[in-house]
C-alpha cells in the first residue's frame, strides 16, 4: 500500500480538536499516511516566537499537501493572517469550495451541490493596504488626488484591490478545468462590474473571453447582490460559481449557512503543485477546548484530500460513514441539533464515523 508523507497543522482555537479527530477518522479507513505535524497560529508563537516557522514552511514545501485546521488572525492589530500568508507563500491562487446538502443537516434546503471557486491572490486581499494618517498614506492620497478626478479624504485608510488579465486568466481556465474534469455543466462568473469597470469589469471580459474556449461547459454571469439573493431562493441552479476573492469569501460562508452551517463546509486552496485542505470555518475561539464542535468541515476537508492523493476508494468509504452518522442523528454534535439542543461531544461523533467505517 502506497504510503503518503502529510503536513498536518492542527493550527489553534478548535483547530486541535477536530484535526485530532480527523485524524483517527482516517486512520480507521486503513490508508497509509505519515503525518508531519507543524505548528501554526497561538502555539507557534508559543514555541517559536513567531506565527508561521519556517519549519512549517519547509514541510508543506516538502510534502506538497497539507492538511490544515483553522488558525486565528487578531483583528486590526498583532500579525496578519497566516491562512493569507500561506495562500501568498505558496502562490495557491485557487480557493475550492464545494457546498452540498446532506440529509439530517439542520436545514431546509435539498439537493444543493455547487462549488465555488475563489481567486485567492488579488482584490482586496492583496495585502496593499495604506494606514490614516502615515506618511505614505497622506503620499498615496495627494498622488491619486492629482490624477483623479474624484478626491479621497485626508483621514482615509486606504486598500487596494488590484485584479490583473493573467490572475484572471488561471481562476477562470481552472474553473473550466475544473467543471470538464468533475462532470460539471456550467460555470458562473461573479462581478460587480456595473460599479467597479476597471477591477470586476476585467474580471468579467476574461471570463467571457476564456468561456469562448470550453464551447461545452454554459457560461453565464452574475452581479454579486443579485448573485447572493439568487442563492438564497435557488440555489440548485448553479453549479461552479467563480469569483473574485472578496466575493467568494462572502459567498463562501452564504453557502454554508445554505448547508446548514459552517461545520459542514471544507476547502483545499491549490496552487500548481501544492494544495492545503482546510475547513472553510474559522477557529471559534469560545469554543476551544470544549470538546462540542462539529469536526465535518474537517473531515470533509480530509476526503477531498484523500481524492487528491488518488485514495478514492477510503475517501468514498469515509464520506459515506460520515453521511450515515449525519442522517442517523444519534451521535451529531449541537449544530445538527433545535436551537438550545445538545449534541454529543466532538470525539463521540468520531468514534460514530470510525464504527460505520469498521461495517
Ligand atoms: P468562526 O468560523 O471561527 O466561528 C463563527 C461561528 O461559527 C462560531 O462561533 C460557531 O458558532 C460556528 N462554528 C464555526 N466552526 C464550527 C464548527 N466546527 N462546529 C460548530 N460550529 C462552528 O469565525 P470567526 O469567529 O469570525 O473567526 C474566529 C477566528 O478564526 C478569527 O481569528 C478568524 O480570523 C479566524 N479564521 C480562520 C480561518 C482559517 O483558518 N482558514 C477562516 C475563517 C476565520
Amino acid at each position: 500500500m502506497k504510503k503518503h508523507r502529510i503536513t498536518l497543522i492542527p493550527g489553534d482555537g478548535i483547530g486541535p480538536e477536530i484535526t485530532e479527530v480527523t485524524k483517527k477518522c482516517i486512520g480507521a479507513t486503513g490508508v497509509n499516511i505519515e503525518w508531519e505535524e507543524c505548528e501554526a497560529g497561538i502555539p507557534a508563537i508559543e514555541k517559536y516566537g513567531e506565527p508561521l516557522p519556517k519549519e512549517t514552511i519547509e514541510s508543506i514545501k516538502r510534502n506538497k499537501i497539507c492538511l490544515k485546521g483553522p488558525i486565528t488572525t487578531p483583528v486590526g492589530s498583532g500579525y496578519r493572517s497566516i491562512n493569507v500568508a500561506l495562500r501568498q507563500i505558496f502562490n495557491l491562487y485557487a480557493c475550492v469550495r464545494p457546498f452540498k446538502v446532506y440529509p439530517g443537516a439542520r436545514t431546509s434546503y435539498r439537493e444543493i451541490d455547487l462549488i465555488i471557486v475563489r481567486e485567492n491572490m488579488e482584490d482586496l486581499y492583496a495585502g496593499v493596504e495604506f494606514e490614516v494618517g502615515k506618511p505614505e498614506t497622506l503620499k498615496i492620497i495627494q498622488e491619486i488626488n492629482n490624477l483623479s478626478e474624484k478626491e479621497i479624504r485626508q483621514d482615509s485608510g486606504v486598500s487596494i484591490k488590484p485584479i490583473s488579465i493573467s490572475e484572471s486568466e488561471k481562476i477562470m481556465r481552472f474553473a473550466f478545468e475544473y467543471a470538464r474534469g468533475n462532470n460539471r455543466k456550467k460555470v458562473t462568473a461573479v462581478h460587480k462590474a456595473n460599479i467597479m469597470k476597471f477591477t470586476d469589469g476585467l474580471f468579467l471580459d476574461v471570463a467571457k473571453r476564456v468561456a469562448t474556449e470550453y464551447p461545452d461547459i454554459e457560461f453565464e454571469d452574475r452581479i454579486v447582490d443579485n448573485m447572493a439573493m439568487q442563492l438564497v431562493q435557488k440555489p440548485q441552479k448553479y453549479d461552479v460559481i467563480v469569483c473574485p476573492n472578496l466575493y467568494g469569501d462572502i459567498l463562501s460562508d452564504l453557502c454554508a449557512g445554505l448547508v446548514g452551517g459552517l461545520g459542514l463546509s471544507p476547502g483545499v486552496n491549490y496552487g500548481d503543485e501544492i494544495a492545503i485542505f482546510e475547513p472553510t470555518h474559522g477557529s471559534a475561539p469560545k469554543y476551544a477546548g470544549k470538546n462540542i464542535v462539529n469536526p465535518s468541515a474537517q473531515i470533509l476537508a480530509a476526503i477531498l484530500m484523500l481524492r487528491h492523493i488518488k485514495e478514492v476508494e477510503s475517501a468514498n468509504r469515509l464520506e459515506n460513514a460520515l453521511s450515515k452518522v449525519i442522517a442517523d442523528g444519534r451521535f451529531t454534535t449541537y449544530d445538527f441539533k433545535p436551537e438550545g439542543e445538545q449534541g454529543v461531544s466532538t470525539f463521540e461523533m468520531g468514534r460514530a464515523i470510525i464504527r460505520e467505517l469498521g461495517e
